[in-house]
């Protein structure tokens, strides 16, 4: 008799056991790493993991981070930096620790310095469909950084500043200091306008999940943790918060040796564990190569008090877009006991069309991590709908054309009728697409064109 076959599917072989040194997500950077730089030479590890050095010896001026690489670069990448800088609508801010895990003989291509480190060279001319605020999160602000867009759920800017200042940020608008190119909305920590947004979620009874971003929790003194923390604490309708900081992939040194902060962060945690409420920490790892062992010791301190730590990545062209380089963040950051939650489809953001890749990647990328792991380990990718449709999972697109980039997406929980679109970046797209967008006359028709076979297919 004839075996039935499924196509495409082979019979199963007994899995062999895999040779351990392959499982490289186990294989974390330690030693004194840091002093093949050589500013960082003489540095002990009791003085690295310092969060008061780190912070202290964190550079904030081109010319002292190029003076401190400049023996690992050409003179080539110092002009190109320089450019960079100068062109760049983000302020720069970069810890010791970063920068150590930099590898500077491979600069240009380097993950950690795309992120951080703008280069003239690369820089290509924005999206015509960008603006500053594209998520609309001042449009969507009851009181100045509070954004209240979803039903349940709201976003509270405690601050504007950060441990460091990622080329990528969303926020560019009001992170930072003025650079060059952008003037910034201030968002000062100030008790007054936090007690503005306080009432505003008291007296919206839906309100239960809070989450504490900025800026960056990291930059909150231990006691602003514990003022915010109770504060929100203590409203009935909140049930849930969580604190977003980027701390733990650029300073792992503060969550091991910043006693009062780690403290006042598990106080809170503690104290909503009794209340029921759920208080977590969120955080922004983008590249294996962040995570080390000063991250593991980091994320051990945590997971012993008890506090539950999930991740927000972005996808950036040249850091994390690559199968290989994704599967290896999700699974070094499980083996961590850090949660994959979401990768974002890179914001429009100014000045950054280099790192933003296609909504057609995120799709391919979301196949090929599928299934690698626990699915509380797999992240969603999505899009930060522009226009403040808020959060949509890339795949449920009403409307995508790779040829001109654009995708239409829906999202009835923020607005039933309308529809919102995202565009990926001109330099990868067909030459056709790209010769569409040349021409003004054809940027209201190539909306027009996906907005109406968004319509048809709801039909
Ligand atoms: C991301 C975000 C939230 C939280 O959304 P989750 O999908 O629950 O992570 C809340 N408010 C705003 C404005 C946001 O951008
Ligand atoms: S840490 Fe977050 S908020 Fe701060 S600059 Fe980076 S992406 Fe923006």
């Amino acid at each position: 008799m004839e075996k039935l076959t499924i196509v495409g599917r082979d019979e199963h072989p007994q899995k062999a056991p895999v040779d351990p040194e392959s499982l490289v997500h186990r294989q974390l950077l330690g030693g004194d790493f840091w002093r093949k730089i050589p500013a960082y030479r003489d540095i002990d590890e009791a003085t690295w993991l310092d969060h008061r050095w780190q912070s202290k010896h964190t550079i904030v001026k081109p010319d002292k981070l190029l003076d401190v690489v400049q023996e690992l670069v050409t003179p080539g990448f110092i002009a190109d930096a320089r450019e960079g800088f100068h062109r760049a609508p983000m302020s720069l801010r970069v810890s010791p620790y970063l920068l150590s895990l930099i590898d500077w003989a491979n600069a240009y291509e380097d993950p950690l310095r795309r992120q951080f480190i703008p280069l003239g060279s690369v820089l290509r001319p924005d999206h015509p469909k960008l603006d500053l605020d594209s998520l609309h999160e001042q449009a969507d602000a009851p009181v100045p950084g509070l954004t209240h867009r979803y039903p349940d759920k709201a976003l509270f800017l405690a601050l504007d500043t950060c441990p460091v200042y990622c080329r990528f940020c969303t926020r560019s608008y009001a992170v930072g200091v003025d650079t060059d190119q952008v003037e910034k909305v201030s968002l000062k920590p100030t008790v007054d306008r936090w007690e503005r947004a306080f009432e505003y979620i008291a007296s919206r009874p839906e309100l239960e999940d809070i989450v504490i971003s900025g800026g960056d929790s990291y930059n909150l003194r231990a006691e602003h943790i514990t003022t915010i923390g109770n504060r929100l604490l203590d409203l009935p309708n909140v049930r849930r918060m969580r604190f977003a900081t980027k701390g733990p992939a650029v300073m792992p040194q503060k969550i091991l040796t910043d006693d009062p902060w780690f403290a006042a962060l598990a106080g809170v945690v503690e104290r909503g564990r009794k209340l029921h409420k759920e208080v977590v920490l969120h955080t922004h790892f983008n590249h294996p190569t962040e995570l080390t062992e000063i991250t593991q010791r980091a994320m051990n301190r945590l997971f012993e008090a008890g506090v539950t730590v999930r991740n927000q990545s972005v996808l950036q062209r040249g850091v994390n877009d690559a199968p290989e380089t994704m599967r290896l963040l999700i699974k070094r950051m499980s083996y961590l006991n850090v949660h994959a939650y979401y990768v974002y489809v890179h914001d429009l953001v100014k000045g950054v069309e280099d790192l933003r890749t296609t909504v057609g990647t995120a799709i391919e990328l979301e196949k090929q991590v599928r299934g690698l792991t626990a699915g509380f380990n797999t992240p969603t990718f999505v899009v930060d709908a522009p226009g403040g449709g808020g959060k949509r999972d890339c795949h449920s697109f009403e409307h995508y054309n790779p040829e001109t980039g654009i995708s239409v997406y829906r999202s009835p929980n923020v607005n039933e009728a309308a529809f919102y679109c995202y565009f990926d970046p001109i330099d990868l797209l067909s030459a056709a697409g790209q010769q569409r967008w040349a021409d003004p006359a054809e940027h209201e028709l190539m909306l027009a064109e996906a907005i109406a076979a968004a319509r048809a297919r709801q039909r």
